[in-house]
């Protein structure tokens, strides 16, 4: 009767609140815990940068080889946090719902061209040669020069995570596109949280990670209506595909 079905409505209301209010508890919790990362990311240098410029400047440190060692160590201190504050920069940029990007017709090989050249000299440090399959020249798609960035992001880390005289597959060929590396792989328990905001794995191959970097090339996906997914196995290579809708 119509009591019956007025309480069932409320039961299905009182559902759904529930289900919002465990959701904004949720979204309220990782918003607190990026503040911590954030905030942990960009001390750790200053303190570090600090304490060098105070020894500096106290003249406790005197064998000039030492000075010199200590200035590198800032500059690359100091490279490392204009890299996060560029890299929360733009993910904020991308993340904002009024930032539109200004889409035109664009030649998919030129950027995917562009941003080999741009990854080729960490490549050659360590004798890795990336192989371009395409069966055309031309491919256009709707975008903006962002897209060159999400590719760079990608090439990247598949440089950073190979071994020394491996390959690289880019393939243009196929309905998805995809770049392939024959590296040490993502875990499977790592898998679903690559995309993450910091998700990070620290080694020697990844000292300069700031865990940024496939977060922003998944947003950049999204703006540009890309699927972009990943298949990886441990020990074997990682394959990150493009389905360009
Ligand atoms: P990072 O700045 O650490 O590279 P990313 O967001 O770009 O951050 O990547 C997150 C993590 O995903 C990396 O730390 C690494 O563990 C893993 N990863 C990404 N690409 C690859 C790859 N091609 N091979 C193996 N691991 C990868």
């Amino acid at each position: 009767d119509e009591i019956g079905e007025l309480a069932s409505t409320i039961d299905i209301l009182s559902s759904k609140l529930d289900e919002a209010s465990r959701e904004s508890e949720m979204l309220q919790k990782q918003r607190q815990d990026f503040i911590t990362n954030i905030s942990h990311e960009l001390r750790t240098p200053v303190t570090v940068i600090r304490g060098s410029l105070e020894a500096l400047c106290d003249g406790i440190i005197k064998d000039p080889e030492k000075i010199n060692d200590y200035y590198k160590q800032m500059l690359n201190d100091s490279k490392s946090l204009e890299r996060l504050v560029n890299d929360l920069l733009e993910l904020s940029r991308l993340q904002n719902a009024d930032f539109k990007i200004d889409m035109a017709e664009i030649n998919l090989c030129d950027v995917l061209k562009d941003a080999i050249r741009s990854a080729s000299n960490i490549a050659q440090t360590k004798n890795i040669k990336i192989e371009y399959h395409h069966n055309k020249d031309v491919f256009l798609i709707n975008g903006d020069y962002g897209l060159r960035q999400m590719f760079i992001i990608i090439i990247d880390n598949a440089v950073k995570f190979s071994y020394e005289s491996s390959k690289i597959y880019i393939d243009l060929k196929g309905q998805s596109k995809s770049i392939r590396d024959e590296g040490i792989g993502i875990s499977k328990e790592n898998l679903p949280y690559i995309f993450d905001r910091y998700y990070r794995v620290k080694s020697i191959e990844n000292k300069s990670g700031t865990g940024l970097g496939l977060t922003i090339a998944k947003q950049i996906a999204l703006r540009h209506n890309i699927n972009l997914s990943v298949v990886s196995k441990q020990g074997v290579g990682t394959t990150f595909e493009f389905y360009i809708k």
